[in-house]
C-alpha cells in the first residue's frame, strides 16, 4: 500500500527536502508548507525550498521558513508536490541526488518520476490529496496546518466554484473551519487581493484581446516590458488569464507571457470552459495541466505562438 510505504521512507529519513513547480500557486505553497507541518508532527525537520514567493502568501504559517537553496547536497528523502514534471520543478538537483523521492501530485499529466508515486487526478488539488493522507498518518490538522491546507484548495478550486469541486472538498472545509480556520480570511488574501500592478497588467491585457475562431478563443500577452512598466513582482501576471474565460461564447482562454525578457519564449497559459482538453493541447508543446487549466513554453514571437497555438486548438473546436 502505497500511503504505507510514503510513511515508512519518511520516517527512515534523516534529511528530507520538500520541493514543488516554478511559479508556484497558492496549491503548490500551501502543500509545502502543510507537509513541513505535518513531517514536524512526526519529529521530522524538512526544508521547503522554493525560489520565488508571491507576496500575497507572506500570511501563511511557516513562511519565513522557506529557503531559496540548501547546503545540503544529498538528501535522504525528496518530496514534490503538486508537480507534475521533473523538469519544471524548481530545486530539481535536490531531487535528482536524493537517496529516495515520492511524488505527490493531482495533475492528470504527471510524468510519475518518482520511487513512490501519489497521483490523484481526481483531487481537485493537491492539498485535498494530503489532508486525506494525513488524515491516515493520525496527523492533527489544527489551525496552522489547516490554513495551509485550505489556501491550496481555495485557489485551485477559485473558490469551490471549478467542477473538480467534490462533496469530500466541501467536508474538509467544514473540518478545517471547525479547527479554528479563518475561512473568509484566506478567501479574502488570496482570491479578492489584486496588486496595483496586476490591476495595470489587467488594462494592458483588455485592451488587447483578440476574439478569433467566431468568438470561441480569447488571444492576449504581455511583454517583458510591460511587465518592467508596471514594475511587476513574482505572480502579479497570477489570474489575468481567467478573466476573458468569462465572456459568453468563449471556450478557451489564452494568455501568453514574454518569459524573463527572453527575446523569443512566452509562457502560455489555458482555461477552458466545457469541452476543449487544454492539458491535451498543451502536452503538444512539451506542457501539461489539467482538463481546464494548463500550460506550456512555446519558443516564438507573439505572431508565430498565436498562430501554433490557433493551429491545434482549431482541430479540436466544435
Ligand atoms: P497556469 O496557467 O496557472 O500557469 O497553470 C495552469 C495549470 O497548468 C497548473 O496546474 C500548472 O501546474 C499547469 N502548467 C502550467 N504550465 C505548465 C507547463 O509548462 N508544463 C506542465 N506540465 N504543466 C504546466
Ligand atoms: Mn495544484
Amino acid at each position: 500500500m502505497t500511503l504505507d510505504n510514503i510513511i515508512e521512507e519518511i520516517k527512515n529519513a534523516k534529511t528530507i527536502v520538500i520541493l514543488t513547480h516554478e511559479t508556484p500557486d497558492g496549491d503548490a505553497i500551501g502543500s509545502c508548507l502543510a507537509m513541513k507541518l505535518a513531517l514536524k508532527q512526526i519529529g521530522k525537520n524538512a526544508d521547503v525550498i522554493i525560489k520565488e514567493v508571491p507576496r500575497i502568501f507572506d500570511f501563511l504559517p511557516q513562511r519565513e521558513y522557506i529557503k531559496t537553496s540548501s547546503d545540503i547536497q544529498e538528501y535522504d528523502l525528496a518530496i514534490s508536490l503538486d508537480c507534475a514534471d521533473f523538469k519544471r520543478m524548481v530545486g530539481n538537483e535536490y531531487f535528482e541526488k536524493a537517496k529516495q523521492t515520492i511524488v505527490i501530485d493531482h495533475h492528470s499529466s504527471n510524468k510519475m518520476y518518482g520511487n513512490i508515486n501519489f497521483v490523484n487526478p481526481v483531487s481537485p488539488a493537491c492539498c485535498q490529496i494530503l489532508i486525506g493522507m494525513f488524515q491516515y498518518f493520525n496527523i492533527n490538522i489544527d489551525k496552522e496546518l489547516g490554513t495551509c491546507i485550505l489556501t491550496g484548495i481555495i485557489t485551485d478550486t477559485g473558490g469551490f466554484r471549478y467542477s473538480g469541486v467534490n462533496s469530500d472538498t466541501f467536508e474538509f472545509a467544514a473540518e478545517l473551519l471547525e479547527k479554528g480556520v479563518n475561512v473568509s480570511n484566506v478567501y479574502k488574501r488570496v482570491l479578492d487581493t489584486r496588486t496595483k500592478a496586476n490591476f495595470e497588467l489587467m488594462r494592458k491585457i483588455i485592451d488587447r484581446m483578440e476574439f478569433l475562431e467566431d468568438g470561441k478563443v480569447t488571444f492576449t500577452y504581455i511583454t517583458g516590458k510591460d511587465l518592467e512598466e508596471v514594475n511587476a513582482e513574482i505572480g502579479d501576471h497570477e489570474g489575468l488569464v481567467e478573466f476573458s474565460r468569462d465572456i459568453e461564447g468563449v471556450e478557451v482562454s489564452v494568455f501568453i507571457r514574454q518569459r524573463d525578457n527572453e527575446e523569443d519564449v512566452y509562457k502560455v497559459s489555458m482555461r477552458s470552459n466545457d469541452y476543449v482538453n487544454v492539458s491535451d493541447v498543451c502536452l503538444m508543446f512539451g506542457g501539461g495541466g489539467h482538463e481546464r487549466a494548463a500550460g506550456a513554453i512555446i519558443q516564438g514571437n507573439i505572431e508565430q505562438v498565436k498562430q501554433k497555438i490557433m493551429k491545434e486548438l482549431k482541430k479540436v473546436l466544435k
